[in-house]
């Protein structure tokens, strides 16, 4: 099914959100729980390249990419195609039950891409949270331990034993408890805030490894190689490579969460690649398949045959729909050389900030990596952070059309993930937006 192409330009024919959104806004309110709350004024109505259309006719640019999802845009037409075609074959048999190539040759392309020598093994899922949930168990089985290090400021889903691994009380965790037991917080390394090089941050984090939970309690440290939801942290240079030098002199597993990291995001296949670290496991989901809900554990042979015949698994784990998903992007990030273009993007977000960083101060760290960067604003004088000015752009640049996300621990943080495949202009036009209101609020 061909259709128009999704003129790429932002258009507002209403106010955001116009009477149609407006009207499904209140049966949202009767029908959805309030904890369930979208942010953008906008009921969708098609998505593609860098534009959402919204169900009055605007059209919205999108620099959330549905929180770095849709990477190679969110109707790729070779990924229509892919899912079309599977959906026509067979939508589901369950791997476990009646299995199919296309989840074994996903799997035998993530042994390509993964920065883990040898042979590696994939078990596929559904969620990022449920791929975190699999590599702890599976670390545990490996390394008959069972305590589990997450950092500050880490992000790790939203489910029982993830709430625990994520830093952030409100809304994460706030009434939800008690949390998994054996799972604990270490500090990591935040150059802007910490004022520590790599070395000095990952001496901290391995004295607090060391008495707090003892390596020889300790399964496995999980850790986002730059923190997502924490507000884009890069740790300093050698931080990383530190902390996997450690867990490997002391048979602790180190899992690299990717699920926001990875596919191009960054300018490269993974975090990991860059940082030039060797994780034992590696968590994927969200950029994996265009859009279709797949997530993936990817680990070193021995390590993932430590659980038994039947341990791992689910009903839907690497359905055939989002696989086929998930092979396309995987096309479409090589042909169309995402990872460099990430990097594209990187640089003109990096421009265009350090461009207003000169006259407004309250612009206080630039930061992230390729297609994921970020904007920490702070009070100039105190560093206090100013996490009510950064609501006021994300919900003013949303009425304006443009699809804006915000993050870090104190909420001080823009965040931009646009689809990799975004027009220049289009990327150009949107940061234009938010830096002319962050003008007027001065
Ligand atoms: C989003 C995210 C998760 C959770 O993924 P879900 O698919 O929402 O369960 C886990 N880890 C990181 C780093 C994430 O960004």
């Amino acid at each position: 099914m061909s259709r128009e192409p999704l003129d790429q330009s932002r258009k507002l024919v209403t106010e955001l959100p116009g009477p149609k959104a407006r009207e499904l806004h209140e049966r949202l309110e009767t029908y959805v729980p309030k904890a369930v709350s979208p942010s953008t004024p906008a009921f969708a109505a098609r998505a593609e390249g860098g534009i959402v259309e919204d169900v009055d006719g605007n059209r919205l640019i999108d620099l959330g990419a549905g929180i770095a999802v849709t990477t190679v845009g969110a109707s790729h037409p070779k990924i229509v195609q892919a899912v079309q075609e599977q959906v026509a074959d067979f939508t589901h048999t369950c791997f476990m039950v009646t299995p199919y190539e296309s989840y074994v040759q996903l799997a035998q392309r993530l042994d390509g891409l993964v920065p883990i020598s040898g042979q590696t093994r994939t078990v596929l899922l559904n969620s990022g949270a449920e791929a975190v949930e699999n590599a702890v168990k599976v670390a545990r089985a490996y390394t008959g331990k069972q305590a589990i290090a997450a950092f500050d400021n880490a992000y790790h889903g939203r489910t029982t034993l993830t709430m625990g691994l994520t830093a952030k009380n409100m809304p994460y965790k706030e009434s939800f408890g008690p949390f998994a037991s054996e799972t604990y917080r270490v500090p990591g390394s935040y150059p802007y805030r910490d004022g520590l090089t790599g070395a000095q941050a990952a001496a901290r984090t391995i004295e607090s490894l060391e008495t707090q939970i003892g390596a020889n309690q300790l399964a496995a440290v999980i850790m986002e190689p730059i923190q997502g939801e924490g507000g884009f942290i890069v740790p300093a240079e050698g931080f990383l490579a530190k902390i996997v030098e450690w867990c490997k002199a002391n048979n602790v597993l180190f899992i690299a969460d990717e699920v926001q990291t990875g596919f191009a995001r960054t300018g490269d296949w993974f975090a990991s690649t860059t940082e030039g670290i060797e994780p034992d496991l590696i968590t994927l989901a969200k950029g994996i398949a265009g859009g279709m809900p797949l997530s993936a554990v990817t680990g070193r042979a021995d390590v993932m045959d430590a659980v038994h015949a039947g341990g791992l698994g689910g009903t839907y784990g690497g359905n055939p729909v989002a696989v086929a998903a998930a092979l396309a992007s995987l096309e479409v990030m090589e042909e169309e050389e995402l990872s460099a273009k990430a990097n594209r993007i990187g640089e003109l977000i990096t421009e265009h900030f350090t461009r207003i960083q000169k006259d407004d101060a309250r612009v206080g760290d630039i930061r992230g990596r390729g297609a994921m960067m970020a904007i920490e604003f702070v009070d100039p004088e105190t560093k206090e952070p100013l996490a009510k000015l950064v609501n006021e752009i994300a919900v003013e640049a949303r009425k304006q059309g443009v699809i804006t996300l915000t993050a870090g621990t104190y909420g001080n943080v823009l965040r931009f993930l646009p689809p990799v495949v975004i027009d220049e202009d289009l990327l150009q036009e949107g940061l234009s937006v938010i830096t002319d209101i962050l003008a007027q609020t001065k």
